[in-house]
């Protein structure tokens, strides 16, 4: 799950972006709004965060362009002042939700996660891959029905994999969407994590489902 947070004041960035991270979820964090607007249209993020009050364009400005160009992801409003006139607008614009600030980090966390669900309703939200199943509500990972207990960042290596079956998956490709923007791709780190995730999904069963395909990333099969 990867996350775009526009917000300009560095504290609650820091705050929002620490905290996320904290969940898992691999985060992208811009200080205005024409980065937010470009990022926001470029990346195939799941979710959106913007702040109403940025620098260049403002947050609700951000949200039209993103909805004037089809991309539909859920989008959270933050708004500093408990405005009905702003919450209105940003509704107006295309967000599916706003939140005003201050807020505690368990209703921001309980805002995402219900707009990230709404995201998924609707869609399939357990992936198999033979006798290897991951329920993406839950995060929870099985192999020939009993559990694989991961660490946050093995799960979401894995959902990527899975919703990529069959087809390569580059360490480039990794580092975008398991990781985030200012990830070093040069390092060994996602090696490392893949081999983590092997000992735990592969290792002891007849079949290994992660492959590596050497000087270019990996591959989930079946057969
Ligand atoms: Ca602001």
């Amino acid at each position: 799950m990867r996350i775009l947070v526009a917000e300009d004041e560095k504290r609650i960035a820091s705050f929002i972006s620490r905290g996320l991270k904290e969940e898992h979820y691999s985060v992208d964090v811009v200080e205005e709004g024409e980065s937010a607007a470009h990022l926001g249209s470029e990346t195939p993020y799941d979710l959106v965060i913007l702040d109403i009050m940025l620098p260049g364009k403002d947050g609700i400005s951000v949200c039209r362009e993103l909805r004037d160009k089809n991309i539909d992801v859920p989008i959270l409003i933050l708004t500093a002042r408990d405005s009905v006139k702003d919450k209105i607008r940003g509704l107006d614009a295309g967000a599916d939700d706003y939140l005003t600030k201050p807020f505690s980090f368990d209703e921001f966390l309980a805002r995402v996660r219900s707009l990230l669900r709404r995201k998924k309703s609707g869609k399939k939200t357990v992936l198999e891959a033979g006798d290897l199943k991951l329920d993406q509500l839950a995060h929870k990972v099985w192999r020939n029905g009993r559990e694989i207990p991961l660490t946050g960042k093995e799960y979401a290596l894995l959902e990527y994999l899975m919703l990529n079956a069959g087809q390569v998956v580059t360490r480039t490709m990794l580092s975008e969407h398991v990781w985030n923007e200012d990830f070093d791709s040069f390092t060994n780190v996602i090696d490392v994590y893949v081999n983590h995730l092997r000992n735990k999904i592969d290792k002891g069963f007849k079949k290994e489902l992660i492959h590596t395909l050497r000087g270019t990333g990996y591959i989930l099969k079946t057969s």
